[in-house]
């Protein structure tokens, strides 16, 4: 074992037993351009394929987080102002956290399912269900 993999192992054994047994999921890579003031996220389409969730969705929820109008343009998002690439990625990574990852066994084998007017974030991996505030 080398270094690396020794520190990761004792981080890992700090957490809950079930949280160690699967790979993390991996954040899309977001390819994103200006254009003027607007920021353009070229790929749009592979990252809503890859979080496995509607286009719609994560569209709205940039545009409230980063305070900007967005709209969906092909396989492109068009954000209406200057958005850092970091900034866009911490988004994304706290939208994945909230609305696809599992909170109990942090897969992401998840499904939005509406009951009621809640929407709940659904864990087909271990029944998990909890209410999605997004
Ligand atoms: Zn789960």
């Amino acid at each position: 074992m080398d270094r690396y993999e020794e520190l990761l192992d004792r981080a890992l054994s700090s957490l809950p037993e079930k949280t160690q047994k699967f790979e993390r999921f991996e954040l899309p890579q977001i390819e994103m351009f200006y254009q003027g003031n607007k920021t353009i996220i070229r790929n749009f389409d592979a990252i809503v394929q890859k979080v496995r969730r509607p286009a719609q969705l994560l569209s709205k929820y940039f545009s409230k987080e980063l305070a900007v109008p967005a709209s969906i343009d092909g396989n492109k998002l068009v954000l209406n102002g200057k958005i850092s690439d970091r900034n866009l990625k911490e988004k994304l990574q706290t939208f994945v956290d909230m609305a696809v990852i599992c909170k109990e066994c942090r897969r992401p084998d998840t499904r939005i399912s509406d009951v009621g007017s809640v929407k709940m974030l659904i864990c087909e991996a271990c029944g998990a269900r909890s209410p999605l505030k997004i």
